[in-house]
């Protein structure tokens, strides 16, 4: 079973590679910058050996990058793209320091212009950013449809898989606790969600899950996510993502509220006792 946690450590990839190790994970989730934006540390190619010959031994599966949360494709703001797609393209050219890994984005809030318009842009930022060559996978995450963003329908990220050029070659992250706020009950009817999915997007575009329960009840519109089993979605229900089998080869990556590194291994012991 693949299954980790977001991790932020200040020394490396060596660093995150042991925090993975200490929680019992064999993927984990990053910033690959501080999360409201800023610079990136340069790359250290002494630390991405060290970690590449861990994730090696180790067995690890995929590692996801996360995009910082100010990154804003479909902004009304020019300024705001523009840093959008700066952001985007360094952490794209970072990531092939780390080949073959996933890096997962949020598609944006469109701030008034309208579903279609942040559609259209960003397809747009990603036409810019995205090259035929490169070995990461870029993920749409699911969203729960607060406020003005895009993606909390699932035919909204079909939408822009089939607008980005190479939209063929991304995939979809699946954020439980987004799907759940934005009215897909996954807790209730699972296979009908899946079925949602399979139709509007293709399953064979699902590549990742973002594992967490929801403080917020079905269709809230909220996203903020709860610790597994201390939600309204449930331990039961996430034991069932785990397990099901269009989902069960998946990576799990838990984005739990917990302040210590101790929180989550709980976590990712529970899900793999429950693992069936
Ligand atoms: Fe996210
Ligand atoms: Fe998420
Ligand atoms: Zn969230």
């Amino acid at each position: 079973m693949l299954i980790g946690c977001h991790l932020s450590a200040a020394d490396g990839f060596r660093g995150l590679a042991r925090d993975a190790i200490a929680v019992g994970a064999n993927v984990f989730q990053f910033f690959t910058r501080n999360p409201r934006g800023g610079a990136a540390k340069p790359i250290d190619p002494e630390d991405v050996a060290d970690f590449l010959a861990t994730a090696r031994k180790e067995r690890f599966g995929p590692i996801l990058a996360h995009a910082p949360y100010t990154l804003n494709a479909c902004s009304a703001k020019e300024d705001t793209r523009r840093f959008a797609r700066e952001v985007f393209a360094d952490d794209l050219a970072r990531m092939e320091h780390v080949p073959g890994n996933l890096y997962n984005f949020h598609p944006g809030s469109h701030v008034g212009q309208g579903v279609e318009t942040g559609i259209a842009q960003i397809a747009g930022i990603l036409d810019e950013v995205l090259r035929p060559e490169q070995s990461t996978t870029v993920l749409l995450e699911t969203m729960s449809g607060k406020g003005s963003e895009v993606g909390g329908r699932f035919e909204e990220i079909r939408a822009i898989l089939d607008r980005a050029a190479l939209g063929a070659r991304m995939g979809v992250c699946l954020d439980t606790c987004h799907v759940w706020d934005a009215g897909y009950d996954v807790a209730g009817d699972l296979d009908g969600v899946l079925r949602e999915f399979d139709r509007a997007v293709g399953l064979d575009r699902l590549r990742a899950i973002h594992l967490n329960d929801s403080r917020n009840p079905l269709g809230a519109r909220k996203d903020r996510h709860a610790r597994i089993g201390e939600g309204c979605i449930g331990l039961e229900a996430l034991v069932r993502v785990v397990n099901h089998p269009l989902l069960r080869d998946l990576p799990f990556y838990l984005e739990t509220p917990q302040d210590e590194l101790s929180g989550w291994a709980a976590e990712i012991a529970l899900l793999r006792s429950r693992r069936r």
